[in-house]
């Protein structure tokens, strides 16, 4: 075991068994020395990929102008590496769109150049849909 080694704990997500599976890595140079107790190939796979390419789908939400709601909910079409995601909601941030949204609407093709789109998950209706709707 290298100096930089460290051991740790990751509990799979993969399937409802959820092993505990003990993982022996350099941290410094992403190198992996020894994975334990995964009880099938998925978790190893699993485990090597959280310590070498992590990766996570983003959810929050972009700001609506003129819609019943302030906020549309989006979420990346893929996964993004981890390194990404400060970079990503920084920009996500500065981001508005127009009522209507719809589920499944494309609110911004591509933000990072790394081909990853932000989805609509949600309605968000024109506020004045919402008055004509209401009799109003
Ligand atoms: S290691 Fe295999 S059996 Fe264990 S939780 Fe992960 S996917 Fe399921």
């Amino acid at each position: 075991m290298c100096e930089h080694e460290v051991t740790e704990i990751m509990t799979c997500i993969i399937c409802p068994n959820s092993c505990r599976i003990e993982v022996q890595y350099d941290p410094q140079d992403r190198k992996i020395s020894r994975i334990s107790f995964a009880r099938c190939p998925k978790g190893v796979q699993w485990v090597e990929q959280e310590i070498l390419h992590p990766m996570r789908t983003v959810c929050t939400s972009v700001r609506v102008l003129g819609g019943r709601d302030p906020l549309v909910s989006v979420r990346t079409s893929v996964p993004v590496p981890k390194d990404v995601i400060e970079k990503l909601m920084r920009f996500i941030s500065t981001l508005q769109v127009e009522a209507p949204c719809h589920i499944g609407d494309l609110i911004c093709r591509d933000p990072l150049g790394i081909e990853v789109d932000l989805i609509a998950t949600r309605e968000v209706t024109c506020r004045d849909a919402q008055f004509t709707k209401a009799g109003r």
